[in-house]
């Protein structure tokens, strides 16, 4: 490559919107695409050479040899002018991926832009519909094995309903989409195109854990499932700025993992469980990873109400030995934690205190007055003799 010609590209990365990557904004592009003229991270590179050299044709901008035809080509596109085109119709609900997000969401979102155009016109397909039927894999809730499952949501009515059998007229579960959670599960069922879905049950939080073979479908359903929120939330909440009510279509979980947990008295002994947490102010506890329903819910209120995390265990408990430990403080009772690395002791406080500290908003008061229903509900459900204790507590 001549001298000039990388100069040349050089110079062009420095143009505002080409120092991200033009498919997930990671801030290091390292390759390009000569014939769509576009920045990118290596990750995002592969999956353009993947797609084939009619869709997109990759080099390294450090490593590789640049005719002035292809840097002209550069000059003459770039990040932003290139998004402007193939991202102008990219629906509101539609969940672009940023550099840490599960491949599948990248994948799907690249081909979508360049490969299948989704983007370029008003969107035709499947997601963008009010009814979306198909076939998904489901974990049972007793063997644990996968089974293909009829699925069918319903924009209109706001539900998604699962069959057994494909003939089936009466649906195992409806689950009322605006309540429900959708997020990416990939490592704990060990399948890159799986989703875990989650929602209120009498009181409880549900779960299942469905795969699909096709990275599409998958993606799919989950954009589906957002766009059927969106709809309903419009409904319920008029007054919020649709930017606001973007950021409620599916929560990512903050943190998960196993932690040791005591009982409420300070001889009770340390029991390892896998925990959840959802910024919808809900820290869950399971047996195991993929169990149906936790075995118990904690409600997570912010610092003006009497909840904080601390290092260490408070006095009068027993102390955790093999590792490190912290505290979370409600105004129930004090939860003390055994965890292995004062690493992920640091990133379960952070984890915790984002939602101690964070500011609430509409939808945001509204999902944590119907998350503190609903733990009250499954409170009341597991130990009639928590009620009293709650109501002061709710009080
Ligand atoms: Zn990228």
């Amino acid at each position: 490559m001549s001298e000039s010609n990388r100069r040349r590209l050089f110079e062009l990365l420095k143009i505002e919107g080409n120092q991200r990557c033009a498919d997930c904004r990671d801030d290091s592009p390292e390759w390009a695409s000569y014939t769509l003229g576009v920045f990118l991270c290596t990750q995002c590179a592969s999956i353009h050479r993947k797609m084939g050299i009619h869709i997109s044709r990759i080099k390294s901008l450090k490593l590789d040899n640049w005719e002035i035809s292809h840097v002209q080509t550069m000059e003459n596109n770039g990040n932003c002018r290139s998004n402007v085109y193939y991202e102008r119709h990219v629906p509101l609900y539609y969940r672009r991926p940023n550099p840490h997000d599960p491949h599948v969401l990248r994948e799907q979102w690249i081909r979508a832009k360049y490969e299948r155009k989704e983007f370029i016109s008003e969107p035709m397909t499947e997601y963008a519909d009010d009814y979306l039927e198909g076939f998904l894999y489901k974990r049972g809730k007793e063997d644990g094995k996968f089974l293909q499952r009829k699925f069918v949501l319903s924009s209109v009515e706001g539900t998604l309903k699962y069959f057994i059998k494909e003939t089936s007229k009466t649906p195992k579960a409806v689950i009322k989409v605006v309540s429900a959670n959708v997020t990416f599960c990939t490592n704990k069922i060990n399948n890159p195109n799986a989703l875990q879905i989650s929602w209120n049950k009498d009181g409880f939080t549900r779960s299942i854990f469905v795969y699909s073979d096709s990275g599409k479908d998958i993606i799919d359903w989950y954009t589906a499932i957002r766009a059927t929120k969106l709809r309903h939330l419009q409904i319920a909440f008029p007054e919020v700025p649709v930017e606001e009510l973007i950021l409620c279509l599916s929560r990512d979980y903050l943190k998960e993992g196993y932690l040791w947990k005591t009982g409420p008295r300070s001889s009770d002994s340390y029991k390892k469980r896998w925990f959840i947490l959802d910024e919808n102010r809900k820290l869950m506890y399971l047996e195991h990873p993929l169990e149906p329903y936790p075995k118990g819910e904690i409600f997570i209120g912010d610092s003006s109400e009497g909840y904080s995390v601390q290092m260490g265990i408070i006095n009068g408990m027993k102390d955790f030995e093999q590792g490190h430990s912290f505290t979370l403080i409600t105004p129930g009772r004090n939860w003390c934690m055994g965890v292995e690395t004062a690493d992920e002791m640091q990133q379960w406080i952070q984890a915790l205190d984002s939602v101690i500290n964070r500011r609430s908003s509409i939808p945001n008061d509204a999902m944590k007055e119907s998350a503190r229903n609903d733990l009250r509900d499954s409170y009341i459900k597991r130990n009639s003799n928590l009620l009293d204790q709650f109501k002061r507590i709710v009080k």
